[in-house]
């Protein structure tokens, strides 16, 4: 079964600043490394429609969605954080960044595949319930697993966040449903300063020291699979950043493709085992465009494997 890759021309069109790290050239250089690569004519390709209201208030505080849908510029731009910017097209960007997974699982559950990765911006993992933040507007990987559980009355999935951020919106939005088991990795200390300490028995976070390299890290989320393989979830989720690549200026771990393809692997068997193989994976970080355009395909061909 092919995977399936879901982006929209919308995501190009939010752009920050020329020099912001979150731009549009990483979808560009994504496209570009998936056709030199020869992975293109292994995969299917789906445009995203938006994201519909109700699924975002799956997510979110109903009045935080209306106020940013409300207060979207029309013309120049609108600070949402200290990380976080809004143009004209960047609501519309947004909206069809959150609707990617969504479709991924509306996909899936058809039948005509398996496995979906969207290739979107802005990201979605520091975006809270109530809150926006790094760079993130709304929570796709979270919007697409409550779309999975309350649409189509899944009862368990499970997100693997292993962006070198920790996901702190996706633990804000999921710290109390036991529905959900959450494994995040993350540089630490480092940005958003959180996931340390646990809050709950099915939030496993793991906390990774600067220039810890592939090695290290892999021995260090083996915890993972095992109580992945335990949790028995019925679709697995992946908020897939790369910016722990060692290339990445942005962060201080040192993994590379090889480390992406592994991590990866181990989802896709336990995913073959326990679901079906059901997985949906979104682009999270990953700011040095080569480092990220090759850790995608990697990541990609291993979907496959
Ligand atoms: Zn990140």
């Amino acid at each position: 079964m092919p995977i399936t890759f879901i982006s929209s021309p919308k995501c190009l069109l939010h752009d920050m600043d020329p020099e912001h790290p979150e731009q549009p050239a990483r979808l560009h250089s994504i496209n570009d490394q998936i056709i030199s690569s020869g992975v293109e004519f292994a995969i299917d390709f789906a445009d995203t429609p938006p994201v519909q209201l109700a699924q975002l208030y799956r997510a979110h505080d109903n009045q935080f969605v209306d106020k940013i849908i409300k207060e979207a510029p029309t013309e120049g731009h609108k600070w949402l954080d200290d990380d976080t910017l809004m143009m004209p097209q960047s609501l519309d960007a947004a909206m069809h960044a959150a609707g990617a997974g969504v479709h991924g699982v509306d996909l899936i559950m058809s039948g005509d595949t398996n496995k979906a990765f969207c290739a979107v911006r802005p990201p979605g993992h520091h975006a809270e319930y109530a809150k926006s933040g790094g760079f993130c507007i709304f929570n796709n990987i979270a919007v697409a697993a409550l779309h999975a559980l309350d649409h189509y009355g899944m009862k368990k999935v499970a997100i693997i966040d292993f962006d070198v951020h920790h996901g702190n919106g996706t633990e804000d939005i999921f710290k109390d449903d036991p529905r959900v088991l959450f494994c995040s990795s993350f540089q630490h200390p480092f940005y958003p300063f959180s996931g340390d300490k646990p809050t709950n028995e099915h939030i496993l976070n793991i906390p990774i020291p600067a220039g810890t390299k592939g090695d290290e890290y892999r021995q260090m989320v083996m915890p993972w699979f095992d109580k992945l393989n335990d949790f028995l979830p019925e679709m697995i989720f992946v908020s897939a950043g790369f910016d722990g690549h060692a290339e990445d200026a942005l962060a201080h771990l040192r993994l590379v493709e090889a480390d992406y393809e592994w991590v990866t692997l181990q989802i896709k068997n336990i995913a073959d085992k326990h679901c079906g193989g059901k997985i949906v994976s979104m682009l999270e970080g990953g700011y040095a465009l080569s480092a990220l355009s090759r850790s995608v395909v990697s990541h990609i061909k291993a979907l496959m494997n």
